[in-house]
């Protein structure tokens, strides 16, 4: 949308507010409220200041002036406030030169789109991102996570023993977990999840469908794969919808990767492909269809894996969730079959929807800059022709103990990832797509919450060791 539909949106609707968003490093959304009668064409195309200090890992309060740059293609009506009211998702640039600011997560997601364009190796690159999430009661109504994890009972939800209903039902009532995938009202969510995909779809996301997911009070609703700039803005959407619809209903929503111990965590698959002059770069006639430069990409992202693990799975808890049995990879592995490596390349006839999933990533990622290093990643595999060997069809976990030992694995925690990211970030680097500046403030603000994390005596730690 350009500067002149944007207000002629603001007089036709008679929007009263305007809101400025933006990503921070962390990847949550910011925002600003204007008055629309400030909004004008200086407005949209000058931009508009703020005090970056106030965000953490940006600037130092001595230099703090910032500019935000709404892009008019992103606008849309907010579906919540109760004045009429659009948003817009900005960049960030320095207020003198107008030159982009590095630490801008939108902007390094922008960078690399370029980047992969300037490269001569494709032109597009579509993502399909699955972000997982759970919906729990709001602890100001009534249950908390915790005491809903105490009610996982898988066994009684899907075999009611006739003892139980001897002389009526006796208070049985379909557990949490009995939700993944039978029909309402044993899936207490549906209303909820369809109201999600309405609002998603009436801000201009093309969605697909919804459905419960494996784990306890766990769902998932669908979008249909776009550019890597376009579906991270979606991913911010997605976020803010399902916070706010969860909201309306009493719930909260989380994203954080592994709320409850012994149920699956929340992943953020991200299904990926490059074209080149309207064709499919990764169809081909290797393993599973694919192209050579698609098993290059899948170099790629094994290689370096670990290191993308700071910005993929950027949280302490990220790692809570890559532990085996859980459906989350922790293997270095592909395989057009099982899901228990990093990589797997879903089964489908058609070349143009042949893709690879990255599996590792979870939805505390901020995801401008997650995407754009997936495929920087990716780039680095296919310019290096780095091959990832053959693929492992067989269910890892089922190999013998020595065999399963010599498999590469993802970082075990967010130390271990800041440290390879340390060790590791050249291929992010290529073509100025993230700076060195803005790998070294993101990763001062990481250290800070692994050493929050711990620092902190942790609750099991009263259960083992206080009466030692
Ligand atoms: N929740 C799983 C994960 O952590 C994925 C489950 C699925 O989508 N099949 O990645
Ligand atoms: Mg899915
Ligand atoms: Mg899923
Ligand atoms: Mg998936």
């Amino acid at each position: 949308m350009s500067v002149e539909t944007v207000l002629k949106l603001i007089s036709d609707e008679q929007v009263e507010y305007v809101d400025i968003r933006f990503t921070d490093p962390r990847g949550k959304l910011q925002h600003v409220t204007v008055v629309s009668d400030l909004v004008d064409e200086d407005f949209l195309e000058e931009g508009f200041m703020f005090d970056g200090s106030s965000i953490a890992g940006w600037k130092s309060i001595d230099q703090s002036d910032m500019k935000l740059m709404p892009d008019t293609s992103s606008v849309y009506i907010d579906p919540f406030y109760a004045e009429k009211t659009i948003a817009l998702h900005c960049d960030v640039v320095e207020p003198d030169t107008g030159e982009v600011y590095d630490r801008c997560p939108r902007q390094t997601a922008k960078k690399a789109e370029a980047y992969l364009k300037s490269s001569g190796i494709g032109d597009t690159f579509y993502a399909g991102p699955e972000a997982e999430f759970f919906l729990f009661d709001d602890v100001r109504y009534s249950v908390t996570p915790q005491k809903v994890s105490f009610q996982i009972d898988a066994d009684a939800a899907a075999w009611n023993t006739d003892a139980e209903f001897e002389g009526g039902n006796m208070g049985h009532r379909a557990a949490h977990k009995g939700g993944y995938f039978p029909v309402n009202p044993v899936d207490e969510a549906q209303d909820i999840r369809s109201e999600m995909l309405s609002t998603m779809k009436s801000i201009g996301i093309k969605v697909d469908k919804h459905h419960h997911e494996v784990a306890t009070c766990q769902h998932e609703l669908g979008m249909i794969f776009g550019g890597l700039v376009e579906q991270a803005d979606n991913i911010q959407k997605y976020k803010y919808i399902i916070h706010n619809v969860a909201a309306a209903y009493g719930k909260t929503a989380t994203f954080m990767p592994k709320p409850m111990k012994g149920d699956n965590g929340s992943g953020m698959h991200v299904n990926m492909s490059i074209w080149k002059d309207g064709k499919p770069l990764f169809a081909g006639d290797q393993y599973a269809d694919l192209s050579i430069e698609a098993l290059y990409f899948i170099g790629g992202i094994l290689k370096h894996a670990k290191s993308l693990n700071a910005l993929t799975n950027p949280s302490t808890n990220s790692y809570k969730r890559l532990i085996p049995g859980f459906e989350a990879p922790v293997l270095r592995a592909y395989s057009a079959r099982n899901r228990s490596g990093c990589v797997r390349i879903p089964w489908t006839e058609s070349p143009k929807a042949k893709r690879v999933e990255a599996r590792f990533p979870d939805p505390a990622a901020n995801p401008y800059l997650a995407f754009a290093a997936l495929l920087m990643a990716g780039l680095d595999g296919i310019k290096n022709k780095t091959h990832p060997g053959e693929a492992s069809d067989k269910d890892l976990y089922d190999l013998p103990p020595e065999e399963l030992a010599a498999i590469p694995t993802v970082c075990g925690s967010l130390r271990e990832a800041l440290e390879e990211l340390e060790k590791d970030h050249d291929y992010l680097l290529a073509g100025g797509v993230f700076t060195k500046s803005q790998l070294e403030g993101y990763m001062a603000l990481k250290w800070d919450e692994v050493y929050a994390f711990e620092h902190t005596p942790h609750p099991i730690e009263y259960a083992m060791y206080y009466s030692c």
